[in-house]
């Protein structure tokens, strides 16, 4: 079927779909639909789409993105968690014949065994998506968990969350999720995407973000669990030192008091430092040492 429509992000046509089938947009799923065409190019343009690709895309909406990804890529599966979406999905993808929707949750879905029934395994697999921002953390780390081999992830979250990824030690904007992200990736602001690119407008604004693997994580860590539970404790509050919130994570008995001294020593870290100042090597060293140390 050729498409003589204009795009579904067009303004104009994203209002008519909505009119036709009724939809009121729910704040509760992230729905806020893409209607600014020159973002969608540049969000191709910088997951640097092609015929060798097959995308997964989370949260095809009414299909603005979609339309987009299936002129560039070879193959896309697309998961929508709202199942009224599926009527709109099914005409405006109709044109589509490489496109296909799942009625899925994305933090539920096999996604191995998916692509395995949906892509070739001669394609490169990359991930496309404007996120719903509500989950936007949760998606990330369930992406980064799967033993799949993404050739990029690009994705539009909040940007003040894009922040916090691409965040270097020593600004107000690194944290855990910094660190959990940047050890295995590349991360990238490919651009900032103002609010009223949006049906309905949300209110913060938004950025691109594309990750890539990094050959190598910056830091071998030998037991995950810990260091995360490391990590997330020291920037339990910010405002204290290392050595209060290492306290608070292990206790204040002599003994785990004399255990984080040492491990803080072995480290070459000052218990009145703040975890703001380590880097990704130096809580991977912590870590280490405190494991030592008997400390998990
Ligand atoms: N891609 C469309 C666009 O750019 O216009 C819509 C993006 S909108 C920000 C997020 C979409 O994700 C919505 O369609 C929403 O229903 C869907 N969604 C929310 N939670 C989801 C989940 N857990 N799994 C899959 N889709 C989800």
């Amino acid at each position: 079927m050729t498409n003589t429509l204009p795009p579904v992000a067009a303004p104009a046509r994203t209002r008519a779909i909505m009119q036709e089938f009724g939809i009121r947009t729910k704040k509760h799923l992230g729905q806020n639909f893409l209607t600014n065409i020159e973002v969608l190019k540049r969000i191709v343009a910088a997951g640097e789409l092609s015929q060798d690709d097959d995308v997964l895309e989370i949260g095809p909406g009414i299909g603005s993105l979609t339309e987009f990804l299936a002129a560039s890529a070879h193959q896309v599966l697309a998961l929508e968690i709202d199942e009224s979406l599926l009527p709109v999905l099914a005409e405006t993808m109709a044109p589509y014949p490489n496109v296909t929707v799942e009625n899925q949750d994305v933090l539920k879905a096999d996604l191995p065994a998916l692509f395995a029934e949906h892509f070739d395994g001669k394609h490169n697999i990359k991930v496309v998506a404007n996120l719903p921002y509500y989950i936007t953390t949760p998606i990330l780390m369930h992406l980064l968990a799967l033993d799949v081999d993404f050739t990029n992830i690009t994705v539009m979250m909040q940007k003040e969350v894009a922040s916090r990824l691409t965040a270097e030690p020593r600004s107000k904007d690194y944290g855990s999720l910094s660190i959990a992200v940047q050890n295995t990736m590349d991360v990238e602001v490919a651009f900032v995407v103002n609010r009223n690119s949006f049906i309905p407008a949300p209110n913060v604004d938004s950025a691109i973000v594309v990750l890539k693997k990094r050959a190598d994580p910056v830091a071998a860590i030998s037991d995950q669990k810990a260091f995360d539970k490391l990590v997330k404790g020291s920037f339990a509050s910010r405002r204290k030192t290392l050595w209060n919130n290492l306290i608070r994570l292990y206790g204040k008995a002599p003994a785990a008091k004399g255990s984080i001294t040492a491990a803080l020593e072995a480290s070459d870290i000052k218990p009145s430092q703040r975890a703001e100042e380590l880097s990704i090597t130096q809580f991977a060293e912590l870590q280490k040492n405190l494991q030592s140390q008997g400390l998990l």
